[in-house]
């Protein structure tokens, strides 16, 4: 039944933020994006997403200054 509300499946949550640790210089600037607050800096050396938290958004993507952060589909979900 359609209820006019958005579901965790029917969008964002098939997406998932990745950063590329080769390029990221740890700038800090994903991280302070984060609605979520699922991006934590390494060692202070590269940006890493914990999974669970991201819903997928896009926010650090667009706010990474070194355009490392690529948006992947989530596996296993439809
Ligand atoms: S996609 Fe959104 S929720 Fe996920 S890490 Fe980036 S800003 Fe945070
Ligand atoms: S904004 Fe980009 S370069 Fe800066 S810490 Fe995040 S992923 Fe790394």
């Amino acid at each position: 039944m359609f209820c006019g509300t958005r579901t965790r499946k029917d969008d964002t949550m098939k997406k998932l933020a990745a950063a590329d640790k080769n390029i990221c210089v740890a700038c800090g600037v994903c991280m302070k994006a984060c609605p979520r607050g699922a991006i934590s800096i390494f060692k202070g050396c590269y940006a890493q997403v914990e999974e669970a938290m991201c819903v997928g958004c896009g926010l650090c993507a667009k706010a990474c200054p070194a355009g490392c952060i690529e948006m992947k589909e989530r596996s296993g979900v439809q």
